[in-house]
């Protein structure tokens, strides 16, 4: 079947495609048309997820999936969490966000935080959500040079190397994206797709 992925995230569409099972042709924005910028005004990763799902099939009357992700801090009661894209301002800089992160921990020695993903599922008028949480802990200066968002400050638990440190096949093996999707393909399987 054909599953529209809706994110114009072009590192998510490659970490999703190389989970997917290989009879799920994944479907991006771009080979949609649609380059709008999908809004996300929710308050909840739950509410940003479904927004972004429910304007595809809005749109443009497909099946379809959207994710939403936070980094969750502990010592930042939370921050920045559904905040996480626009952390250091509106232009959603990643470098920028990181910093911002590394510098209100400045003097912290409990790191402990984790990412959360909610994945928004549109599928024969029904929708479902599923979730993936990573827990792990914040370094003091930026790691490696792949993933993409807050990778390079992020330890997972179990680790001693950053997201973008590690192989990206680990990464989904691991990761707040990779259980929630795989919990989205056990549903798809259920369903005989
Ligand atoms: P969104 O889910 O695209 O709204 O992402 C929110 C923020 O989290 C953005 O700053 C992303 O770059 C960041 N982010 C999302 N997924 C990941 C990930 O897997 N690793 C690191 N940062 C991520």
């Amino acid at each position: 079947m054909d599953l529209v992925f809706a994110t114009h995230n072009a590192n998510k569409l490659k970490e999703v495609s190389l989970l997917l099972p290989k009879d799920i042709r994944l479907i991006s924005l771009e080979d949609l048309g649609c380059n709008e910028e999908i809004p996300e005004t929710g308050t909840t990763l739950e509410a940003n997820a479904q927004l972004k799902a429910d304007y595809i099939t809005k749109h443009y009357g497909i099946s379809c999936f959207a994710d939403d992700t936070g980094l969750i801090i502990d010592a930042l009661n939370g921050a920045p969490g559904v905040h996480s894209a626009r952390f250091a301002g509106e232009e959603k800089d990643s470098e920028k966000n990181m910093e911002k992160v590394l510098f209100e921990l400045k003097n912290i020695t409990s790191r402990t935080a984790r990412f959360k993903t909610v994945i928004a599922l549109n599928l024969n008028k029904k929708r479902i959500l599923f979730e993936g949480v990573v827990e792990g802990r914040i370094t003091k200066e930026n790691l490696g040079a792949q993933g993409f968002g807050y990778d390079p400050i992020f330890i997972p638990i179990g680790y001693d190397q950053t997201f973008a440190q590690l192989p990206i096949q680990i990464k989904n093996e691991i990761s707040h994206r990779g259980k929630a999707l795989q919990k989205l393909i056990i549903y798809l399987t259920k369903q005989g797709i």
